[in-house]
């Protein structure tokens, strides 16, 4: 059963985007400290910088090898990249790829001889490279690129290969303490560690499928086992003890929000058996902390998991709090009231967090009303002081366990520490062990949160430790960079955060303010209950009411609206641009019914139906602002003196919008705005099945300000109401979103027509493929690969048909794809945990089984999800995917969540970009590679109106993915981009001979 919502969690869920000046309007007294102390803890930090940068002189290591290459380098971001791909890539091929890429660019020669350390002088990299097999002459150590050439020409690229994998492991091993757990216990035992405490962490992360959550739980079992067996002299309690760190995406295929009740039904059970282990051995169990959208849920679990009746009285149970987000110090308050129920303390790891540069990007993309973090580093920093602080206060509800390598901030802990109380420090192996040599010989404790794993496991782990080490506002960087004053170095964060002119950082703008000129369109995540309760109760009572009826409209009617549409008068561009923004208002306040009438009319999930809305509203501020920009003003043109030029762009007339099902709200408003835009009427078509949408957009349309006899809604057939239409002679365009074949029938039907010649808008389908080279990231691949091919039931034109996968890499996505197809759930749309909603009617669902069959028959089936017994019958059709012998199995677009994947050998790249094209539609496209030069080929070669890169390959945003193909695809221009709104205008040219009527006075005026 669910714990009640007490006030501390109902503060800390209001918290989630809390403005930032008022957050820390309420740490800063918090974490100031009295004048005195003040002084203490800059000696102290002074002290321990000073002493650092001594030891860090004398050992020239890692550190200032990643000091060199630090991530405001291209060389280091380049090293980087090489990093998170080289290990994992399976063939030679690739590998080598990869190695030029990235070793051909940046300025390799400027890092030489800079810096004493000998892993960064060429000699070393030499050494380090080639493991000792080439070492560097003096004349080419100032031009790494020639070296490179001529090191590959003497050694071979083979060699090289192997040598830079030795590097690159080289650099891992500096972060990972063992391959395995007993090789890591073992290394505990060093000189070097003998200091500290322990904390392992089996390394990997996500799971994808129920497999590898199966895999990584053994793992959890096996090591705590031996840690529970492995001796530590002196530990007497769990607190001394080594622990164990558990990643609980790691342990769970599905372990999000949207499938909470999944998750505490079976992950809950899964820690709680970890739990249970790990008390019997006294191994301290730890739940690290994720993304933001994951932290209550796993304050679910925790809490469910502590107040189990089998851990009573045990206090080896904890989790990490960071602090960068804003309801950390409501985590806290929240966290000890959970302590003081169970009578007892929780271990609690405070860390800054490790996902920042993630979480502001999600937001952005969501477009929240603000960031779940802070977008300062001080303003971090003092929240994690006013957190630890909260700690360090309530010594009954916690044992205090700090994570950092900033002197300034255990010089802060050390201060506020009552004498006595028991606590800890933490540092990550690799990272701060100067520092904490310093610290321990103080006496007090620090444990290192060890990771244990195979250099394949370690990747995504690296690259966080190198982002981390790398970002120049890192306190690692800062204090191991001798140009930076060691006042500098300990600057207190709560005077900083104080001097600064605003709280939050101007150089990010508020995910709403993004696009300067227009704003974003809101949304919101459902992990947000403050913001989506209210949503998600009102999409409720939109479901159970009874759906409207909207009666076809008669070709005679079509006619009419046509005829009405001639006569409408149409308001200035200034006045189009603002009732367009306050449909865009209008829109986004009815949010709710718009998503609810989505998920019933035409099967949208919320996830779906929510970007939906955001893009009606986001068309509708794009085109506003286009209307602005272009059709507000003439623009002069350069001419002879004495006259003068001036083109102006003007509406056509009225403008016919034929729009599709599958994107009932976004399509249809989109169309819409932009005839109306540029100064037409508009008679719009909405697709048969989905006509109450389309009536719900207009009612808002017009309520926003748009001229009833502007906007009037057609429904009925494409035969009669749309082929009226199209070929009265009062049309003045036509904009069309759906199949090629219907497309060809309204340009047939056009050009029969006598009188002018008018504009058509295409945009139609695509067989889409999405290329993947073997230095692509599996899972990343992977998910990608989902969203693509099955979110809105894989009927969005985007959608991925055609999986190429290079055949080194191919059967690993494989395995993960056929286990994540796994976890999909289908069901009713209206439900936060379906996944897959059904087809649009029985015709689609028709055309689907027929083709399954056929692939049955011709092709290998690799998965597909299961299919509730309780939905057979309805619209549902399980997604599935088919390996395929080659290209040729399939010429045509079949709408809907089947996907085709056939694999190539790297050197048929070409010749695969080559057969895409061939089929002649030109929509979207996707490459997953590591490697630029992999990426440019298939830029310059695909014909492909949108070409996505590391990403999925839906969800085309307004003005930042213009959307629109070519070939069978479409027409162009793009829908959401800034060349569209011309399309539906006439150009004018109006000229006046200045000089006409007595001379050119102003020439006159201004000779000399
Ligand atoms: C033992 C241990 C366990 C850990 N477990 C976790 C975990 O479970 N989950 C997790 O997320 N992290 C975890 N971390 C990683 C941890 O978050 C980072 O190591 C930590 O943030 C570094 O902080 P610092 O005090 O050492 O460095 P500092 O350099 O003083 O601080 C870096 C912090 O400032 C933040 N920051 C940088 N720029 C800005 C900005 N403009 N605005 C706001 N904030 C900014 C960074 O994101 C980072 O959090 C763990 C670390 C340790 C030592």
């Amino acid at each position: 059963m669910d714990q009640p919502v007490t006030p501390p969690r109902e503060r800390l869920r209001a918290a989630y985007l809390r403005d930032e000046s008022e957050a820390l309007a309420d740490l800063i007294g918090e974490a100031r400290l009295a004048p005195e102390s003040s002084r203490r803890v800059q000696d102290r930090a002074r002290t321990l910088v000073e002493k650092v940068r001594t030891s860090q002189q004398a050992v020239a290591g890692m550190q200032s090898f990643l000091r060199e290459y630090d991530l405001s380098s291209q060389e280091g971001v380049l090293l980087m990249c090489v990093a998170e791909a080289l290990l994992r890539i399976p063939d030679a091929a690739t590998a080598d790829k990869l190695i030029r890429d990235k070793l051909s660019q940046g300025d390799w020669e400027r890092h030489v001889g800079r810096n004493n350390s000998l892993l960064v002088n060429a000699g070393t990299w030499g050494m380090m490279l080639t493991g000792k097999l080439v070492s560097l002459d003096a004349a080419s150590a100032g031009n790494a690129g020639a070296w490179f050439g001529r090191l590959a020409a003497r050694a071979g690229e083979p060699v090289v290969r192997v040598a830079l994998r030795q590097g690159m492991k080289l650099m891992a091993e500096q972060f990972v303490m063992g391959r395995t757990i007993g090789d890591a216990l073992e290394r505990s035992r060093s000189a070097e560690h003998a200091a500290y405490r322990h904390s392992y962490d089996m390394l990997g992360e996500a799971a994808f499928t129920a497999a590898d959550a199966e895999r990584y739980f053994a793992a959890y079992e096996s090591a705590i086992d031996s840690i529970a067996a492995h001796r530590v002299e002196g530990a007497s309690n769990v607190f001394q003890r080594p622990g164990i760190s558990i990643k609980l995406s790691a342990l769970h295929p599905r372990y999000e929000y949207a499938q909470r009740e999944r998750v505490m039904a079976e992950l809950v059970p899964r820690v709680q058996s970890l739990a249970e282990r790990a008390r019997r051995g006294e191994v301290g169990v730890t739940l690290d902390a994720e993304e933001a959208d994951r932290l209550e849920l796993s304050l679910d679990i925790f809490e469910r998991v502590f107040a189990s009746a089998a851990l009573q009285g045990w206090e080896g149970l904890g989790l990490a709090v960071q602090a960068y987000q804003k309801r950390a110090p409501f985590v806290i308050e929240w966290l000890a009231e959970v302590a003081r129920r169970q009578r007892r303390r929780i271990m609690v790891r405070l860390v800054k967090g490790a996902y920042w540069d993630s979480e502001v990007k999600r937001a952005q993309m969501q477009g929240l009303a603000g960031y779940p973090v802070y977008t300062r580093k001080a303003n971090t920093d003092v929240s994690y002081l006013a957190c630890a602080r909260r700690m360090i206060e309530a010594p009954d509800a916690f044992y205090g366990q700090f994570a950092t390598h900033n002197a300034q901030t255990v010089a802060t802990i050390i201060e506020r520490m009552p004498a006595g109380q028991p606590f800890e420090f933490q540092r990550l192996h690799g990272m701060g062990d100067d520092l904490y040599d310093e610290v321990t010989r103080m006496g007090h404790a620090c444990r290192v949160y060890a990771p244990v794993g195979s250099h394949e496991d370690l990747l995504p782990y690296l690259v966080r430790r190198l982002l981390e080490n790398g970002a120049n506002t890192s306190f690692v960087n800062r204090i191991a960079d001798s140009s930076i004053p060691v006042e500098s170095v300990i600057a207190d964060p709560v005077a900083a955060a104080q001097a600064n002119a605003s709280a939050a950082n101007p150089r990010i703008p508020l995910p709403r303010d993004l696009y300067g000129e227009r704003a974003n369109s809101a949304g919101f995540v459902f992990a947000d209950e403050a913001a989506a309760a209210p949503v998600m109760a009102r999409i409720a009572s939109f479901a159970s009411r009874p759906l409207e009826r909207i009666a076809d409209a008669t070709p005679a009617q079509a006619q009419r609206a046509l005829e009405v549409a001639s006569g409408a008068e149409i308001p200035p561009a200034a006045e189009r641009a603002a009732i367009l923004e306050r449909a865009a208002d209008l829109i986004e306040a009815n949010v709710a019914q718009f998503m609810a009438l989505l998920a019933r009319e035409a099967g949208k999930t919320l996830p779906d139906g929510l970007g939906e809305v955001r893009e009606a509203a986001d068309f509708c501020r794009y085109y506003a602002m286009l209307a602005r920009r272009h059709f507000a003003q003439p623009e002069e043109l350069t001419g002879p003196t004495g006259e003068s030029n001036r083109l102006m762009l003007a509406g056509r007339g009225p403008f016919v919008c034929i729009s599709p099902w599958n994107f009932p709200l976004a399509i249809f408003v989109g169309q819409v705005t932009a005839a109306f835009a540029a100064g037409n009427p508009v008679v719009a078509k909405p697709a048969e099945q989905t006509p109450l949408i389309a009536s719900r957009a207009v009612e808002v349309l017009l309520e926003a300000g748009v001229p009833r006899a502007a906007l009037s809604l057609v429904p009925g057939p494409g035969e009669t109401v749309g082929a009226a239409l199209v070929s009265s002679l009062r049309t003045a365009g036509v904009a069309f979103t759906g199949s090629t074949g219907t497309a060809r029938a309204i340009n047939r039907a056009l050009a029969a027509r006598d009188g002018p010649i008018v504009p058509f808008i295409a945009e139609t389908g695509g067989l889409n493929a999405m290329l993947v080279d073997s230095s692509a990231l599996p899972e990343q691949v992977v998910a990608d690969v989902i969203a693509s091919a099955f979110n809105s039931a894989g009927q969005r034109c985007s959608a991925l048909r055609i999986l190429c996968l290079q055949e080194e890499i191919a059967p690993r996505v494989i395995e993960i794809l056929a286990g994540a197809t796994a976890e999909l759930r289908l069901g009713d749309p209206a439900r936060l945990d379906t996944d897959v909603g059904p087809v649009i009617d029985a015709d689609a669902l028709r055309m689907l089984e027929e083709h399954a069959a056929k692939m049955d028959r011709e092709a290998k089936l690799i998965c597909k999800a299961k299919l509730p017994a309780d939905l057979k019958g309805g619209l549902f059709f399980a997604p599935r995917a088919y390996e395929i012998a080659s290209l040729d199995a399939i010429d045509h677009e079949v709408f809907g969540p089947i996907l085709h994947v056939v694999r190539f050998a790297a050197a048929d790249l070409e010749k695969v970009v080559d057969a895409v094209n061939a089929k002649g539609y030109g929509l979207t496209m996707g490459v997953h590679s590591r490697i630029e030069d992999t990426v440019e080929l298939v830029r310059a070669r695909a014909c492909a109106g949108n070409l996505y890169v590391n990403r999925n390959m839906i969800g085309a945003t307004v003005g930042v993915q213009p959307f629109g193909g070519e070939g069978l695809s479409g027409t162009g221009p793009k829908a959401g981009g800034p060349h569209y709104l011309f399309r539906f205008a006439n150009e004018r040219t109006f000229t006046v001979n200045t000089a006409a009527a007595g001379g050119n006075a102003s020439l006159i005026a201004s000779s000399e």
